[in-house]
């Protein structure tokens, strides 16, 4: 492996000491604080205002307050210029927004720059092109917005997840009540200085840090909709939360996709589509390529490219622009991938992680690959969340297509074959919200994601995206 001299990221954002919560236009002080910490040093980074219940009464009211007097009686035209110009604005402070990112959450600055960014200033400038051409979205001639929506992101694409949930409902008209997750608040809060600086009416958009009780508090709310991404566990407990009220709920929750790998395949392209779909963002990825499943008669050479690939990999300072894997995210998400990682050693899967040196402090976790991978074994069931692969084979297509398919989830799967027509037969067959073919983990904000199964229900992106956010 060619030796690189480092090329440590010179941009440093602004980052104050401390936030308050983001409630109609103005940063507010709250009873608590909490701490955010740089995952790759475990120094902390700020202190941040913890929202309570009053605390999310008070952001609720104020944007119900936006939505009956200044978001809802807009124009589509206004509403989209709105969007057109936070849209810009990222695009201006993209470089302090991915540093920022990378920071708080961990992840590698060349992801940030490139992919987490951009992605979310694409969502802010598509949906603006909507805010005025609803009633041709195929959802109604003159389709109504829901009211005051409560979204809950996680922490694995932060300022993306945001954009993915902000930038729709601001464009349906809806105002927003928007709790990040605990470990990653900085790119919602520097969003929320964003706002101030495009001079949207103050509530249309409300920034609350906090835990799991934050979240609960923004789903108990007098929200019209809840908009979810996170866990299927929680997922679960806001379905049963809001059952029998009058609210929305759309939520995009876990995954064990599998990536499909043919005996006729482009090895080569294979091999990079099979690192992206697990080693991309750590694999902290709803949508990661977690489970491999390759054809016997390919399988030694599958695996023999994929080792010296991964032997390539750089993990280590999240802001140095060679580095492919971050930190992980916190102590807790370490813990996780540990114990999963020792029940596939213990139920009997063979381990291969490379040799390489990981620093001394922080959170870090070797890429791993296991092999001899059973269906039953928790490592083949279960969502890891982190950078460690289950590789599993087969003999004939339908066997893959059962094992893909063998998974309490549903939210995307790849496959790789240079044959169309078994694309075609594969994709008919997977039970999964998005299917990859000869590539893995492509985004654009035209296009819809989502899942089934206990993958969640609703899509977001795209003209499908829409109907979440519009009461039709
Ligand atoms: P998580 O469910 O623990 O937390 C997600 C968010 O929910 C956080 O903001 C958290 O504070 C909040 N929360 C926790 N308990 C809550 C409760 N009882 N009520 C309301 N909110 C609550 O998930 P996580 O560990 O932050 O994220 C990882 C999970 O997210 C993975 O399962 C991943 O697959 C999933 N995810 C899904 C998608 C998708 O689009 N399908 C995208 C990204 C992540």
């Amino acid at each position: 492996m060619f030796e690189y001299a480092p090329a440590p990221e010179s941009v440093r954002p602004q980052i104050k000491e401390h936030y308050g919560l983001f409630i109609d236009g103005e940063f507010v002080d709250a009873e608590s604080d909490f701490k955010s910490v740089n995952p790759a040093t475990e120094e902390v980074l700020f202190t941040v205002a913890e929202a309570d219940e009053a605390d999310v009464a008070k952001a609720v009211a104020a944007a119900r307050r936006a939505y009956e007097t200044v978001w809802g009686p807009m124009s589509g035209t206004e509403r989209g210029k709105y969007l057109f110009r936070i849209a810009r604005l990222l695009q201006e402070r993209a470089r302090e927004f991915a540093v920022a990112e990378s920071l708080d959450n961990g992840k590698p600055i060349k992801e940030t720059r490139d992919f987490d960014v951009p992605t979310a200033a694409q969502h802010f400038f598509y949906h603006a092109g909507w805010a005025d051409k609803l009633a041709y979205a195929g959802h109604g001639p003159d389709p109504r917005p829901l009211g005051v929506v409560g979204q809950v992101i996680p922490w694995n694409f932060p300022l993306l997840m945001l954009a993915w949930k902000i930038a729709p409902a601001l464009a349906c008209g809806n105002t927003v009540v928007l709790k990040p997750a605990e470990t990653t608040p900085l790119t919602a809060l520097m969003f929320a200085e964003l706002c101030q600086e495009a001079d949207l009416p103050p509530g249309v958009v409300n920034i609350l840090p906090g835990a799991g009780a934050a979240g609960a508090a923004v789903v108990d709310s007098a929200v019209d909709k809840v908009a979810f991404t996170g866990s299927t566990a929680v997922g679960r407990a806001i379905a049963k939360a809001v059952a029998g009220s009058e609210k929305k709920v759309t939520l995009e929750l876990g995954g064990k996709a599998a990536n499909i790998v043919f005996d006729d395949a482009p090895i080569d392209q294979a091999v990079e589509g099979i690192v992206n779909g697990i080693f991309f963002n750590q694999g902290h990825v709803c949508c990661a390529g977690s489970r491999l499943l390759v054809q016997e008669s390919v399988a030694d050479d599958v695996l023999e490219r994929l080792k010296e690939r991964v032997a390539t990999l750089r993990v280590g300072d999240p802001l140095d622009k060679n580095t492919d894997i971050g930190a992980i995210n916190s102590a807790a998400q370490l813990e996780r991938i540990t114990a999963l990682t020792e029940a596939g050693r213990g139920e009997g899967a063979d381990v291969w992680q490379p040799a390489c040196d990981l620093p001394e402090q922080g959170f870090w976790f070797r890429p791993t690959v296991f092999t001899g991978v059973q269906q039953s074994m928790r490592i083949a069931q279960e969502e890891i969340f982190g950078p460690v692969l289950s590789v599993l084979t087969f003999r004939t297509p339908d066997e893959a297509i059962a094992k893909a398919n063998n998974t309490p989830y549903g939210l995307s799967a790849g496959v790789w074959t240079e044959k169309g027509s078994k694309i075609l037969w594969a994709a008919e067959r997977l039970r999964a919200g998005v299917v990859w073919a000869n590539t893995f983990n492509r985004f654009d904000a035209a296009s819809p994601f989502g899942g089934l199964k206990e993958s969640g229900y609703g899509r977001e992106g795209g003209r499908q995206g829409l109907e979440a956010y519009l009461d039709v």
